[in-house]
């Protein structure tokens, strides 16, 4: 019993939060700075907050992650951090030289009131950011939001410092990609590819901290999006974002400075999440859905007909960021399971509004629950009054899920014990076909190792 000490009985809590279901803003920010090609992310604060950040990265994704940070002493914390960032970006662009310093704030400089505009000015006026060369920020104090609200800062400001409308519109979809695997994004290039639709995504990370080993140390691996693609987004006809938390904000500056209309749709988690992408996608480039994606399309349903027996009235819980699990919900929703308890950490009405529609009809009953009072401490107590069949989510579930003895499928950030995230998509049909395997698999498992001896059964 790792979790000894978790109660079926609830008391109220106002002031604690125990085992939240959530991470620190910085760690989205950087994690989104590395979807832009030869960027280096810099963390403004202290040494353990880079450090922290970036360990929380490589763990998940298993890759040396880059990043710099101010490394402020005693001084810079009660004086202020502007010299040491000032001599951060003439160090940083003479040893490691990347195109883009990408600045996130921290807590401390945060609480301090560093004024990031007027200390890049000064870089500039000083003559420390060299020719062609660009620093670009965004704040993220951790002690509101969480790594999606960190993530969607960092991506509103590649629209911020590079997206430019010139007098010619391109027939171009930009694809706003919130957080998700690389193996997603690379996924989600796919389906665009297959359809024939000219498309930017933003930020992207395939290539970045999937890349495969060549023997040959890369500061700056050749995915991301380029500078010039990020700069054409403003000329797109049309955005489409990919879920609401990581993606919106950055969709409506885009339309605010260069005019480019958009669409909010979910993370293409699942068959209808997955329908509404390619069909936004499909109506905003022009172009017909192929065979190729259709027939895709048939085999998902096919593994849904054929295995509806196993996944009916399962009660699932899960836990994670908010874009992952609205169109999670929807697809357990369609598999016929019976999505029972649901929660995230990130705070947003759009999450309780977006349950409530969807659980209305076929679990009525479930319950749900976001912010930073949502943790995995309540999720544990409300599996310990009625058990469930199933626990989706990241690496730290897995105490739960043994001490309740309870099939568990990872997904999500971080997952630090398995591979198999960084490779498999769970976006698209072919995602959801991966995920729906995954589920079987896990469930059916659990069957065979627990059922009486008369029944265990050879075929399924
Ligand atoms: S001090 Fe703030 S920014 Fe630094 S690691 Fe902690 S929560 Fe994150």
């Amino acid at each position: 019993m790792l979790l000894r000490h978790t109660t079926a009985q609830e008391v109220e809590r106002k002031a604690l939060t125990i085992n939240p279901s959530k991470t620190c803003q910085p760690v989205g920010a950087m994690y989104a700075a590395l979807g832009l090609h030869g960027c280096l992310p810099h963390s403004h604060g202290s040494q353990g907050c880079c450090s922290y950040h970036r360990s929380a990265l490589t763990r998940h994704f298993k890759e040396p992650v880059m990043a710099a940070t101010s490394s402020f002493s005693e001084g810079s914390s009660v004086f202020g951090g502007s010299s040491n960032l000032v001599a951060a970006i003439e160090t940083i662009f003479t040893v490691y030289e990347p195109d883009v310093i990408a600045v996130h704030t921290t807590c401390l400089s945060e609480t301090i009131g560093d004024d990031l505009t007027q200390i890049v000015s000064k870089a500039h006026e000083d003559g420390k950011v060299p020719e062609g060369k660009k620093v670009i920020f965004c704040n993220t104090p951790s002690y509101v939001g969480t790594h999606i609200t960190g993530y969607s800062s960092q991506v509103s400001s590649f629209v911020k410092f590079f997206s430019a409308a010139t007098p010619k519109k391109r027939n171009v979809v930009n694809l706003v990609a919130g957080w998700m695997e690389p193996s997603d994004m690379r996924e989600i290039k796919r389906i665009a590819r297959v359809m024939e639709a000219r498309t930017i995504l933003f930020p992207d990370m395939s290539g970045v901290l999937d890349a495969p080993l060549t023997g040959k140390f890369e500061m700056y691996p050749k995915g991301g999006v380029s500078l010039s693609d990020m700069a054409a987004t403003g000329d797109s006809k049309f955005s489409i974002g990919l879920g609401a938390y990581s993606t919106e904000d950055a969709c409506v500056k885009l339309e605010n400075k260069c005019k480019v209309k958009f669409e909010v749709v979910e993370i293409p988690i699942g068959l209808k999440a997955t329908d509404r992408f390619i069909t936004s996608l499909s109506r905003h480039a022009n172009v017909p859905v192929p065979d190729e994606l259709t027939e895709e399309r048939g085999r998902l349903v096919d593994l849904i007909a054929d295995n509806s027996k196993y996944f009916y009235g399962k009660r699932v819980a899960l836990f994670g960021d908010p874009d992952t699990l609205i169109p999670l919900t929807e697809f357990l929703l369609t598999l016929d399971m019976k999505p029972a308890y649901i929660v995230t950490g990130t705070p947003g009405k759009h999450f309780d509004e977006s349950m409530q529609a969807l659980l209305a009809e076929q679990a009525p009953e479930a319950r749900y629950k976001s912010g930073e009072r949502a943790d995995m401490f309540q999720l544990h107590q409300w599996i310990k009054q009625e058990p469930v069949d199933l626990l989706i989510g990241n690496t730290y579930g897995k105490y739960i899920a043994r001490d309740e003895n309870i099939p568990f499928v990872r997904l999500g950030f971080p997952i630090v014990d398995r591979p198999g995230h960084n490779f498999f998509p769970h976006t698209g049909y072919v995602g959801a076909t991966n995920l729906a395997i995954k589920i079987l698999d896990k469930v059916l498992d659990h069957t065979d190792r627990t059922c009486a001896e008369e029944k265990v059964e050879l075929q399924m």
